[in-house]
């Protein structure tokens, strides 16, 4: 089995090998793995650079536990002088002049980057088929997607090139590709990491998050990238806990909300199945399952595609090809530079989402849905509190469905859309979640979801830890 980040960093320790060694080696399996498609750049220079350092810390003594340990960054995170594209033409020659907030946590552990994932442009998409750079294939069926839109990262981890990978939730794009490609995704409380230098896409519900194997090896990356950081304005200013510690602490009587809607129409049987196989076993470890509903679940797509592509809308504005980003050749006048700029730079979904949300946010529609859309999400929010005061923890599956085939939902907006419907409720009301292999539907992973109260996630952590410690699930792996 693919190493995690304790064994790894357990044999960095002992002199069984070296981060010179783990980077190449990392490099090598991406390499042979091209046919995944799961990276938009790869910087041997940079991971060489990155792994003398950890070697000199390892030296030293006193080096944390990421030191040395090869990892790919989602390409939304700004790198200094490393393309950062998100996926997109308009972004396809830019290169930062500064990391994310992210990114120099990461490297001030010296953790060795090797390059950038692959994923959903500016992160629109529950599929890694709206990337300029071509879709990434799932490592357990290449004919099936990886899910969206930290596509790239998941399929990484999971085809054993890299113990873990950055990735970003705005609508379940940490964990819904983690549950397709049978790998663990956590999504941090709103506020907990830092947006600063992350590539914007909807600010009130983009998170950064976190790809491992386990819930133990997230952990370990989230006590490196939690904390308040005076660059971003929403990250919030409050103790971080001990997550790694937190692990040990053997939650007791837990109570679990089994979400009625979340097994609702649309979820495979297979899906629904494997999960309440998994919440089963909850129950023998100790855990008493409630059987709960969230009166307004039904309204978090129709909210989240109103206030997402509301937010997108405006974000994206700063893509106009005067001062970074795409410029057509030859621009007559103004109007011309940006609308064959944006024309040019942005795909198709994209497209899509500026003119949803730019429509939604106008004059005279902005109170029938722009409005209404945030009274759902207060609801919606609502709903989650209320639960709180009878569970510890919130379940159902991750996504309706297994891994579905490329291609068989991209001319079908809407039934894309509805892949994050067990996902989006949690980004509107900016809770932290995580999505952890529960088993297998025709020979594909299934995930359980498991949602926590605000800035619970050691609770959350500890939880998805004690079912991997008596379950294998997470240590299965795709077909070489
Ligand atoms: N699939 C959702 C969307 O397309 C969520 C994406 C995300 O979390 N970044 O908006």
């Amino acid at each position: 089995m693919a190493s995690g980040i304790a064994q790894l960093a357990q044999d960095l320790r002992a002199r069984k090998t070296t981060a010179t060694q783990l980077a190449l080696a990392a490099l090598a399996r991406a390499r042979a793995r091209a046919d995944l498609n799961a990276f938009i750049t790869l910087d041997e220079n940079a991971a060489l650079a990155a792994a003398q350092r950890a070697e000199a810390a390892l030296a030293a003594g006193s080096a944390p536990v990421l030191t040395g340990i090869p990892f790919v960054h989602k390409d939304i995170f700004c790198t200094n002088g490393i393309r950062t594209t998100c996926a997109s033409r308009m972004l396809e020659n830019f290169v930062p002049p500064y990391d994310a907030a992210v990114v120099e946590k990461l490297s001030a552990g010296d953790a060795v980057p090797i390059g950038k994932a692959n994923m959903d442009e500016f992160a629109m998409g529950s599929s890694n088929e709206n990337s300029y750079f071509g879709a990434v294939r799932n490592p357990w069926d290449a004919t099936r997607v990886p899910g969206g839109s930290s596509g790239g990262s998941a399929a990484a981890v999971a085809s054993g090139i890299v113990p873990f990978a950055t990735g970003t939730d705005t609508g379940g794009s940490v964990r819904q590709p983690a549950a397709f490609c049978g790998i663990t995704g956590l999504k941090p409380t709103y506020g907990r990491v830092s947006r600063y230098g992350m590539i914007a896409y909807a600010s009130s519900l983009d998170c950064a998050g976190v790809l491992a194997r386990s819930a133990a090896d997230c952990a370990q990356v989230l006590a490196a990238l939690a904390g308040h950081d005076v660059r971003d304005a929403t990250s919030v200013e409050r103790m971080v806990d001990d997550y790694v510690a937190a692990l040990s602490t053997t939650p007791q009587g837990i109570k679990i909300g089994v979400v009625r809607e979340y097994f609702g129409a649309g979820v495979e049987a297979g899906v629904g199945a494997a999960v309440q196989a998994a919440l089963r076993h909850y129950e023998k470890l100790g855990a008493t399952l409630l059987d709960i509903s969230l009166a307004h679940a039904a309204l978090a797509i129709p909210a989240y595609y109103v206030i997402a592509p509301a937010e997108a809308s405006s974000n994206l504005a700063r893509y106009d090809g005067v001062r970074y980003g795409h410029r057509c050749a030859d621009p007559q006048a103004l109007e011309d530079l940006y609308t064959r700029s944006r024309g040019e730079g942005f795909g198709a979904e994209v497209k899509r989402r500026i003119l949803v949300g730019t429509y939604a946010l106008s004059a005279g529609y902005y109170d029938a849905y722009y409005l209404r859309a945030q009274r759902a999400r207060r609801l919606i929010a609502h709903d989650f509190g209320e639960a709180f005061t009878q569970v510890d923890l919130i379940a159902g599956p991750t996504a309706p469905t297994v891994a579905f085939k490329l291609g068989e939902k991209t001319s079908d907006p809407l039934a894309m859309y509805a892949a994050d419907v067990n996902t989006v409720a949690v980004n509107l009301a900016g809770l932290p979640a995580i999505s952890i292999p529960a088993g297998f539907s025709d020979g594909l992973p299934v995930g359980l979801q498991l949602i926590a109260p605000a800035f619970a996630e050691s609770r959350l952590l500890a939880a998805a830890h004690r079912f991997q410690l008596a379950t294998d699930w997470h240590t299965r792996e795709p077909p070489a």
